[in-house]
């Protein structure tokens, strides 16, 4: 089981942090979790494609976290899938799903009609909402649903893919979150989210005080999230959905470090990471995390 770092962004647009998403390759399938900006991109980028997904995720319903899942399925259609797409989402996704597909009816029924593609297939979704304790077997992988704390969103969740003796939890996006640390505890990998408030300063006419005070008091910030993968004595932490996207990367890591003594990963755009191997590929460097 590995998982690839699609989007390690967050809702401020960058050219190297794309929006959230994460691809999970497990017992013969791949799964996305969230479909941020740039999602579909990335997928290619980490060598296979929408029309190859096994299913989509969604941690919650915050649009850096679904803008482009209307841009996944199109692109699928052009890629040749020839099944239906199951989408898995917090209460709240049938209805996005159904909207976004009205949305685009119009042009989607024109273009059908004119490129006489062989299969409409992959304009067929599936939506399952799922909650807190809700499991998701294929083969011998188990997905597990989480109820993380991102109010007042209402209903967000984390995942905890288990396969083979090993385990990724996924936060999704949340504050310090009690039930996700007894979900992670002792997994091979946590990917969590992170918002390093210290590097955000309030500009005018973009961002109050108070703008910054509500942001951050629904995500985790730098000098928690150590605090958490300790916690949950997982055996190595990355970090992603980064707040802001630009930042001092050896001040992170000092800070993170100062908490968890395990292996921190900052997060990169198509980094991968195999919890079976430890290895460890991120651009043009690859690396073990020593463990069998
Ligand atoms: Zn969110
Ligand atoms: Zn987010």
């Amino acid at each position: 089981m590995d998982i690839t770092l699609l989007g390690t962004g967050c809702p401020i647009c960058d050219t190297r942090r794309f929006g959230p998403a994460n691809l999970v390759r497990a017992a013969g399938a791949e799964f996305l979790i969230d479909c941020g900006s740039g999602a579909t991109q990335r997928l290619i980028g980490a060598g296979t494609k929408g029309a190859a997904l096994e299913a989509v995720l969604l941690t919650h319903l915050h649009t850096d976290h679904i803008i482009d899942l209307y841009q996944l399925i199109v692109s699928s259609w052009h890629q040749g899938r020839n099944r239906g797409h199951r989408v898995f989402g917090p209460p709240g996704t049938r209805e996005f799903v159904a909207g976004t597909m009205e949305l685009w009816r119009v042009e989607r029924e024109l273009r059908i009609a004119h490129e006489r593609r062989p299969s409409t297939e992959a304009f067929k979704i599936e939506v399952a909402e799922i909650g807190p304790g809700d499991v998701l077997k294929h083969g011998e992988l188990q997905i597990t649903a989480v109820e993380v704390e991102h109010q007042p969103v209402k209903s967000a969740l984390g995942f905890v893919f288990a396969c083979q003796g090993r385990r990724i939890a996924i936060s999704g996006d949340t504050r310090p979150c009690r039930r996700l640390i007894e979900a992670a505890r002792g997994a091979e990998l946590l990917v969590h989210e992170v918002m390093i408030h210290r590097e955000m300063a309030p500009v005018l006419g973009v961002r109050s005080p108070q703008t910054l005070a509500q942001v951050a008091s629904y995500h985790t910030l730098s000098d928690q999230v150590g605090k958490v993968a300790a916690e949950a004595q997982v055996r190595c932490l990355a970090l992603t959905h980064f707040v802001p996207v630009r930042f001092d990367q050896a001040a992170l890591l000092a800070e993170v470090r100062r908490d968890y003594a395990g292996p921190v990963l900052i997060g990169e755009d198509l980094m991968r990471i195999d919890v079976k191997t430890g290895m460890v590929t991120s651009g043009d460097t690859a690396f073990g995390l020593a463990w069998s």
